[in-house]
């Protein structure tokens, strides 16, 4: 126990501080105050997560989204993530989206063209045979 008048060490059960001669238990009972918790300091995890994007991470996120496969998987680790910026995350889904497009698309594409070139070639083959 300190001395709530000068801060000295004590005893345990001492009635007086040997240091200013306070009466120690009175002055203890009074020194009583409501103890109440300190608000946590600490923010919750989610001020963070929802804090806008700088224009250098945009700029970083589509200078990684423009490496193949790891751009990719990198749209999924942000559209997934449970760590990860709102914000990172609604774009990177945003891009998903569009990958998935373009994915179709160039398969849909692929499909006509093939198709097209494989009955040119049969018109071709049976025009010379
Ligand atoms: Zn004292």
């Amino acid at each position: 126990m300190t001395c709530p008048n000068c801060g000295t060490n004590m005893q345990e059960g001492s009635a007086f501080c040997t240091n200013c001669g306070t009466r120690f238990e009175e002055q203890q009972a009074s020194y009583q105050q409501p103890v109440y918790q300190q608000p946590v300091a600490q923010q919750p995890a989610g001020d963070d997560l929802r804090a806008p994007l700088t224009t250098g991470q945009f700029f970083l996120m589509d200078l990684v989204g423009c490496i193949p496969l790891v751009g990719l998987i990198m749209y999924f680790v942000w559209a997934f993530g449970s760590n990860a910026n709102v914000n990172r995350k609604s774009w990177a889904r945003a891009k998903l989206i569009w990958v998935l497009i373009s994915t179709v698309l160039s398969v849909l594409l692929g499909v006509i063209f093939g198709a097209a070139f494989a009955a040119t070639g049969t018109a071709a083959s049976e025009f010379l045979f």
